[in-house]
């Protein structure tokens, strides 16, 4: 998507800050990324042979807290890529009052063609790169997209034996043995799960008589299906990077689950071999699956999945984004018009990082949690942020996204300002 990630990210910046009264210096400051580093990372592969992968960190804004933000591995990051998810970590980690800045990292690599060893290598590598850029009170790491608690372990342990310390509080999602937190890996999904039932429940909408389709069928879009069909949702299409597939009945979530995990194969989501049995299924492609007919749709994959170009083909009622950005501002203003409620990617998978922070909390404090309390802290975040939002909405007549941004925005614009601003400047007497 070259340039236009980052300036379309900016997009939504401007509409929200219409509604807003933040100085203009607050304004120039948010459009800045404070810090972007660009590495190349050396890898001693398998076969002998040494490759160069190219690595990035982006430190957006710390005005709140130290930076936070995931490590992608996917053949198409890029530094635009990185920027916007900084961008977007900026305003999630304001949008649900904690005490952080935006991040994020990528490498660009396609990690599947990798061996587990090239694997470590790479994301040691990564660390060697950056352990300058990073530390547990300055920038904090975490999972994205295919990265998991091992290769956070990884990390954790890397950056700890540069600094001859052990560091746990750098990298959060980190297997729970290396001072990871119950709960985190199940966290997006789950933070989504608390908002979605919280808003259908204000609109009056019953799981036994709604329908859903997930796209993506990684940690997060796997984990909210499982959720969703336990609470009664008729889950009628999921897909994955491949493809999908629909099934008018409902699908069996945990059987194409465990197909999925135990065969590690992309079958597993076309219902190959036993789980095929299990339900009628019909064989659809991802944009296929946009444009169902539904109640709600979930995208969970990568971003710009819905455009200007098929966004008049959406037929869903609401569009909960636990993605980051799959949405392009164009389309928002195509589903706006449609009557298309979208519930924005900035609170929707904000469960991710908000567990993120009760892992650093526990790591700093050297007291662990239950998974109940981590549920329980985590359920009274994600509620209270969206019923805010949610009244923003409503009372300034704005998309729930303008309303997120706002709510972000204000406490943003709060945090720069008490550095001083030009009024202030101006204004001689003490
Ligand atoms: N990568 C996740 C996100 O986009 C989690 C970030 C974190 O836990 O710091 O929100």
């Amino acid at each position: 998507m070259g340039l236009s990630l980052f300036s379309d990210a900016s997009t939504r910046l401007a509409q929200a800050l219409k509604f807003v009264a933040i100085s203009d210096d607050a304004i120039e400051h948010l459009k800045h990324p404070k810090a972007s580093l660009s590495v190349s990372i050396p890898v001693r592969m398998d076969n002998g042979s040494l490759r160069f992968f190219q690595g990035y960190r982006v430190r957006y804004d710390d005005t709140r807290g130290p930076t936070k933000g995931g490590v992608r591995y996917h053949p198409g990051v890029n530094l635009d890529e990185v920027q916007s998810l900084a961008f977007w970590m900026t305003f999630k980690c304001a949008a649900l009052n904690l005490p952080y800045g935006g991040g994020k990292g990528g490498i660009t690599v396609n990690p599947k063609e990798l061996s587990r060893l090239e694997l470590e290598r790479l994301s040691r590598g990564y660390i060697d790169a950056i352990a300058d850029f990073i530390g547990p009170d300055v920038d904090i790491l975490a999972p994205d997209m295919y990265t998991n608690q091992m290769i956070m372990g990884w990390m954790m342990d890397q950056y700890s034996i540069i600094k001859r310390q052990i560091s746990p509080a750098v990298v959060t999602g980190k297997p729970i043995t290396m001072g990871g937190s119950v709960g985190r890996e199940s966290a997006t999904a789950m933070g989504a799960f608390f908002v979605i039932e919280r808003m259908m429940s204000k609109l009056d909408r019953h799981p036994s008589n709604t329908t859903v389709a997930v796209q993506g069928f990684g940690n997060a879009g796997a984990t909210i299906a499982a959720l969703m069909a336990k609470a009664g949702y008729k889950v009628v299409a999921v897909s994955d990077s491949q493809g999908g597939i629909y099934a008018k009945k409902g699908l069996d979530i945990p059987s194409i689950r465990q197909y999925k995990h135990s065969s590690r194969s992309i079958q597993a989501v076309y219902c190959a071999g036993t789980v095929c049995s299990v339900v009628e299924h019909e064989v659809i492609t991802n944009e296929q699956l946009l444009a169902l007919d539904v109640d709600i749709l979930i995208p969970a994959a990568l971003e710009n999945q819905i455009t200007a170009t098929n966004a008049p083909q959406i037929q869903a009622k609401y569009i909960f984004e636990v993605a980051n950005g799959p949405i392009t501002s164009e389309a928002d203003g195509i589903l706006d018009q449609k009557g298309i409620m979208v519930f924005p990617d900035i609170l929707i998978n904000a469960g991710g990082v908000t567990v993120s922070y009760f892992e650093w909390v526990q790591n700093r404090s050297g007291l662990y949690w239950t998974l109940e309390e981590v549920n329980r802290r985590l359920q009274e975040k994600m509620v209270t942020e969206a019923d805010h939002i949610w009244t923003i909405s409503q009372d300034r007549s704005t998309s729930l996204r303008t309303a997120a941004y706002i709510h972000a925005l204000n406490r943003l614009g709060e945090a720069i300002e008490a550095k001083g601003t030009r009024d202030y400047y101006a204004n001689k007497r003490f």
